[in-house]
């Protein structure tokens, strides 16, 4: 994989994240339309499976295609790995029912894209996850004051979708991080190439990749990337520290699959 963070944004934009020799030498990403891989034979599905090899094995899990989007906005964003899923709405829904499953709270101002407000006062409390609205995201004694034992996370837009107005981003991850909380970043309006909120202290940036990444209009999609910076393991997100479950090879030797910070699942290794 290609990682080009010292080349230049147009540099990084057309060639991040994908090497043509691992494709035929094709100089534009494939399509790869193909639900499973096949593997050869069963010694190499278990290395895959097991995680010693890399490789791609399903693309629920993952995708050549996809994994080069991925890569290709994480480079761009500054972030360490990203997960590509079905909509913008998908990337919020992922990443804040993530930071806060089996319940908890979320800070978040009122002026938001109309469907993630829709979402957080209709759909996530009945996962147990609620909304603390503050009207102005940037009068930060009013989101010190909403911080509370069980909130798990300050969502903001970095540009606001339609209201325009900016989140003040350095001084929102300074109170989240004071009180052990990610600040996650709706980073659409702008895209990466007008801000990286990771700059300014974010930990994760959720994208509507339908809006101004794609450019062209034809596409339904959201990515969530991680800055790689913030510390899950201080408690208060044991959902990314535990083994969801483990499986066995024949040979009894632990194919473990572990939580991945945006839900899904991966196989160590693998990336
Ligand atoms: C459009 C948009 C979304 C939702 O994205 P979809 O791809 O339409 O699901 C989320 N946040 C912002 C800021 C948006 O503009």
């Amino acid at each position: 994989m290609i990682k080009l963070t010292e080349n230049k944004f147009d540099t990084q934009r057309l060639h991040a994240g994908y090497d043509p020799k691992e494709h035929l030498n094709s100089p534009l990403p494939p399509i790869y339309q193909t639900a499973a891989f096949a593997l050869g034979d069963t010694d190499e599905a278990e290395k895959v499976a097991e995680g010693s090899k890399e490789g791609f094995t399903y693309s629920r899990v993952a995708n050549p295609t996809v994994r080069a989007f991925e890569n290709r906005i994480a480079a761009l964003d500054g972030g360490i790995d990203a997960v590509a899923v079905g909509s913008g709405m998908a990337a919020v829904s992922y990443a804040l029912l993530s930071v806060a499953e089996g319940g908890g709270r979320i800070i978040a101002p009122t002026n938001l894209y109309g469907a993630s407000i829709d979402a957080f006062q209709s759909i996530f409390p009945k996962f147990g996850i609620h909304v603390d609205f503050v009207d102005d995201i940037n009068d930060f004694e009013a989101v010190k004051a909403a911080i509370k034992t069980d909130t798990k996370a300050v969502f903001v837009e970095s540009v606001a979708n339609p209201s325009t107005d900016i989140a003040d981003i350095e001084q929102l991850a300074t109170i989240a991080h004071q009180a052990g909380i990610p600040l996650i970043v709706d980073n659409t309006f702008p895209t990466p190439y007008l801000l990286r909120p990771f700059d300014f202290g974010a930990d994760i940036d959720v994208y509507s990749s339908t809006k101004a990444i794609n450019g062209h209009g034809n596409v339904v999609s959201g990515i969530i990337v991680d800055h790689g910076k913030f510390d899950w393991h201080n408690g208060r997100f044991p959902q990314f520290t535990e083994n969801e479950f483990t499986l066995e090879t024949e040979a009894g030797k632990p194919v473990i699959l572990v939580a991945r910070w945006c839900g899904g699942l991966y196989f160590p290794g693998s990336d």
